[in-house]
């Protein structure tokens, strides 16, 4: 077949024009010479359908008018004859030509337009992908807010910090429930733990086998991802939270982020804990000798008179001074005075037994209750402490002193009905002691 179009065209029309030539020369043989048009067809077999209706049409009428009109009927010149056929089918092949180009032109508007809103329909996919990840992120972190703010008040709520410990370690693991979650106070255990404690920053491995911070072995047998990060107590790191997953970019930076919240809210309540157990301590202890304050001794007294009240179990309360303290301050300085105190305390602190309560009641004056005890058997008590006292080695100057104390003992309730009654029968009693001699024990 030939390839090219304008021969195959110009070919055509040359057959068109030599069989219109013979059929307007011998019109007898029309018959015979029309089907030659065929040869017209058969090289327009690959053109357009325009060009094949104007040429059938111009075979057609061709055909038709040719064998009727003989040139001389025409009253024409052959020449001037050829000359307008070829001019008609001249214009026609220009008329199919340009008709083509319009139609080409047209599908090529409708192909670049049609491109044009496929351009447009995919910036359009592209914003609504865009879109639909910014809203999920938005959901995300809604989702997790709301989670936070119950997992400060349930962290905030816990009363110790084992339960802290392990509400922290149950939050993680509801949020990361496939990956698997280690919560341990103390040193570094692994290259990871080391990694972050030295830093003192979070650790996130996404993938261990393109993590070149680490070889292989510094990673568990399959862990594929990793995230470390440092509890802090005070400032100083005090453990590890550890996450693992056999997956590789299990872990994102969103996941780092919302674990390090976490610790940093667990770490702000076991420090608020401690703090708001200092601050309890602080009231109920006496800073210089450990025992507890007058405040606790009291609270404590109306505690124990309510119980001794309930079961009929009566119990002692003994006060005691130290004989005459003053003269350690005068002459050896308020800092051996202190030193006197905090050694009586310490013998007395050390004698009694768990459930007792020891105080400072004043200056130098202790206080000791007994739950349960008798005033016979708290006499025998004091006694004890009384003798230990004496017996307890002190050295002023360089040369050794004695340091005793006196005693007065009262029990509820032969002897009061309110603490206030209890301890002023006591009192009594120690002014009596000290009235007789001092470095004694009176009890009735
Ligand atoms: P008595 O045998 O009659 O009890 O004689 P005393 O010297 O112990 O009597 P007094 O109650 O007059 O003395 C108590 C002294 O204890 C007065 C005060 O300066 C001293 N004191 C009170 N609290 C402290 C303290 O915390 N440290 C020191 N070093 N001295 C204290
Ligand atoms: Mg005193
Ligand atoms: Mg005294």
């Amino acid at each position: 077949m030939i390839k090219s179009k304008p021969l195959r065209i110009t070919l055509a029309l040359a057959v068109f024009a030599a069989v219109s030539a013979a059929l307007s020369l011998a019109p007898a043989s029309a018959l015979r010479l029309y089907p030659l048009y065929g040869f017209v067809f058969l090289l327009l077999a690959y053109e357009d359908r325009d060009i094949k209706f104007l040429l059938a049409f111009l075979c057609a009428a061709a055909g038709f008018v040719l064998p009727r009109f003989a040139w001389q009927d025409l009253q024409l010149q052959r020449p001037l004859l050829m000359f307008l056929e070829m001019a008609a089918l001249l214009g026609f092949a220009w008329l199919t030509h340009h008709l083509e180009d319009a139609k080409n032109d047209a599908s090529l508007r409708a192909e670049g337009a049609l491109a044009e809103n496929f351009r447009r329909l995919r910036a359009l996919e592209e914003e609504l992908a865009r879109y639909e990840s910014h809203k999920k992120t938005l959901l995300d972190r809604i989702k997790f807010q709301s989670g936070l703010s119950s997992s400060i008040q349930h962290l905030s709520a816990s009363s110790s910090p084992e339960e802290i410990k392990s509400r922290l370690g149950q939050l993680i693991k509801d949020q990361f429930f496939d990956a698997s979650v280690d919560l341990a106070p103390g040193a570094p255990r692994d290259p990871l733990e080391a990694w972050s404690a030295e830093r003192k920053v979070s650790l996130l491995v996404r993938d261990s086998a393109a993590d070149n911070r680490f070889s292989a072995r510094d990673f568990a047998a399959g862990e594929r991802s990793a995230m470390v990060v440092p509890l802090s107590h005070f400032g100083a790191t005090a453990g590890f939270i550890r996450l693992s997953s056999q997956r590789p970019e299990r872990f994102g930076t969103e996941d780092l982020r919302a674990v390090e919240l976490l610790a940093a809210i667990a770490g702000v309540a076991t420090e608020n804990l401690y703090l708001y157990e200092r601050v309890g301590e602080l009231a109920v202890r006496d800073a210089l000798t450990g025992l507890y304050t007058h405040r606790a001794f009291q609270t404590r007294l109306e505690e124990e008179i309510l119980r001794a009240a309930r079961s009929k179990v009566p119990f002692s309360v003994l006060l005691s001074d130290i004989d005459h303290f003053k003269s350690y301050n005068d002459r050896f300085g308020h800092q051996a005075g202190d030193h006197v105190l905090k050694t009586v305390a310490a013998v007395i602190a050390g004698r009694v037994r768990a459930v007792d309560l020891a105080a400072r009641y004043g200056g130098e004056e202790f206080a000791v209750i007994l739950p349960g005890v008798a005033k016979a058997e708290a006499a025998a008590a004091a006694e004890d402490l009384r003798r230990a006292v004496e017996a307890q080695p002190f050295s002023f100057g360089g040369s050794p002193a004695g340091v005793t104390v006196s005693f007065g003992v009262a029990e509820f309730p032969s002897e009061a009905a309110i603490p206030s009654q209890l301890v002023r029968v006591a009192d009594e009693r120690l002014y009596r002691a000290k009235k007789e001699g001092r470095n004694r024990v009176v009890h009735g």
